[in-house]
């Protein structure tokens, strides 16, 4: 919306000895089993209105290739060396942990024993980017956010790291090592390749200069892998880390982890029943922090879905259109120039933007909510639809769309199918969306002698 040129990317990592295991519990092959699991994440995304631009499996012909080319230009550098390994293996993890990072033999993330593996494999030489990782960590401050999982990256860093492994023998399900076709590689080393190989890596120089280092969104789960071993195996191979990885806690049920076995789970479907695709999005996006773990409640939801949406949005619209049809004969108003909104409007467009430029969405939706707020006790203080009908009525009202107008775009990355519908009762043209940015959010856009529809209730209220 700012005018970035971005390629978004999303997809699943498919290989490994979990995957296996899987389809061989079905009788099908991996590649049937991959293929019938990756439909109900590619539903979901769509359901929930993400518009990714791309999609990887990294069971991709696409993929194998460039895994391959970053292995051999790794190998080439002297940072693989075949050693015997013998290690406790959690394979929902598909890593390696020593005695104590497990509680009772058991993985801390799974709850479950983990195997005792000894295997001749492949392996990384990570040790040697001890010191080069934290350089880089040392000249950019930024590099992992939020600031407390960034020092819990440098802090494993400090510890001294291991060399890990990167090839099996034991399984068949994954890309082969390009110089030992006895092995394939670890599933780690090749899932995090996924990034790179979209970006064009070994296929489309051009796109690659243009398209990395990328900017990564993960889960903690997966810190170690993204936030160490993948920065020293880009700089194995002669690539720029990434730009920035931004680290989001667990979405937690009732202070546990959502979990098959607990009967916690909740599914995109059963909320979105309930809240609709926009009120799904704004609640995950305003009401957990990026960074910390979240909590998730139903009754939590709810309340947020009335408060913001129904009772702060939703009625200013519908009260903004109902005294313009009754007042202005449908037409609205041009806003004011000198209002008392303009000044709140510029500074929570300034918030907004700063906030979702450092990934914290929570807050840039809450400078967005400080416009809707405002210009709600704006027309709770004039009562313009007490007043004869003239300038004065007039200037409240065009002010309340022009801010209408702002909150429009600001939050249409949350609300993708509201945004669009009040844009249009509002009698605008064009999408929220394709606007010049940043004169679009400039105080005095709304042009007024325009007509304003009413429409039915855009969140209606609901009931626990
Ligand atoms: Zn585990």
């Amino acid at each position: 919306m700012i005018g970035d040129d971005v390629l978004f990317l999303t997809g699943t990592d498919e290989h490994g000895l979990k995957v296996q295991r899987a389809a061989e519990a079905h009788g099908v092959t991996p590649q049937e089993w991959a293929d019938s699991t990756v439909v109900s994440y590619q539903d979901a995304w769509k359901l929930l209105e993400i518009t990714n631009d791309d999609f990887i499996r990294t069971s991709e012909e696409r993929h194998h290739s460039s895994v391959q080319r970053i292995l051999q230009a790794c190998y080439d550098n002297g940072d693989i060396e075949l050693q015997t390994y013998e290690g406790l293996y959690c394979v929902s993890c598909e890593a390696y942990y020593t005695e104590d990072e497990l509680d009772d033999g058991n993985c801390r993330d799974h709850g479950k024993p983990v195997e005792h593996v000894t295997e001749e494999n492949y392996f990384f030489k990570l040790s040697r980017y001890e010191q080069p990782l934290l350089d880089w960590y040392e000249q950019h401050p930024d590099f992992v956010t939020p600031s407390t999982k960034r020092n819990e990256a440098v802090g494993f860093i400090k510890q001294g790291l291991r060399d890990f492994s990167i090839s099996r023998t034991s399984i068949s399900w994954g890309v082969p090592i390009p110089w030992d076709s006895a092995h394939v590689t670890y599933v780690w080393f090749d899932a995090l390749t996924n990034y790179i190989t979209a970006a064009g890596y070994g296929s489309d120089d051009e796109k690659f200069a243009k398209r990395w280092p990328g900017r990564h969104i993960v889960g903690k789960d997966i810190l170690r892998f993204h936030c160490v071993y993948w920065p020293a195996m880009l700089m194995s191979a002669g690539l720029a880390p990434p730009e920035n990885i931004s680290v989001h806690g667990f979405l937690m049920v009732g202070g546990e982890k959502m979990s098959k076995t607990r009967l916690n789970q909740i599914t995109p479907e059963s909320l979105v029943a309930d809240v609709g695709v926009d009120g799904f999005r704004y609640q995950f996006l305003r009401d957990q922090s990026f960074g910390p773990d979240g909590d998730f409640s139903h009754e939590g939801m709810l309340a947020r879905y009335n408060a913001d949406l129904a009772n702060n949005l939703g009625n200013l619209l519908s009260r903004v259109a109902t005294v313009v049809a009754k007042k202005c004969d449908g037409i609205g108003p041009a806003p004011r120039p000198d209002s008392p909104l303009a000044e709140v409007a510029a500074r929570a467009v300034e918030d907004a933007t700063e906030a979702w430029a450092r990934t914290a969405p929570s807050e840039a939706l809450e400078a967005t909510w400080r416009i809707i707020r405002e210009t709600n006790s704006l027309l709770e203080n004039a009562e313009p639809w007490k007043m004869d009908p003239g300038p004065e009525v007039d200037g409240v009202l065009g002010d309340a769309l022009e801010a209408l107008r702002i909150v429009t775009i600001l939050a249409t990355p949350a609300l993708p199918q509201s945004c669009p519908v009040i844009w249009e009762r509002i009698g605008l043209e064009g999408a929220p969306d394709q606007q010049p940015w940043p004169s679009s959010v400039e105080w005095g856009g709304y042009p007024g002698g325009i007509p304003v529809v009413k429409g039915d209730p855009l969140f209606p209220r609901l009931k626990g």
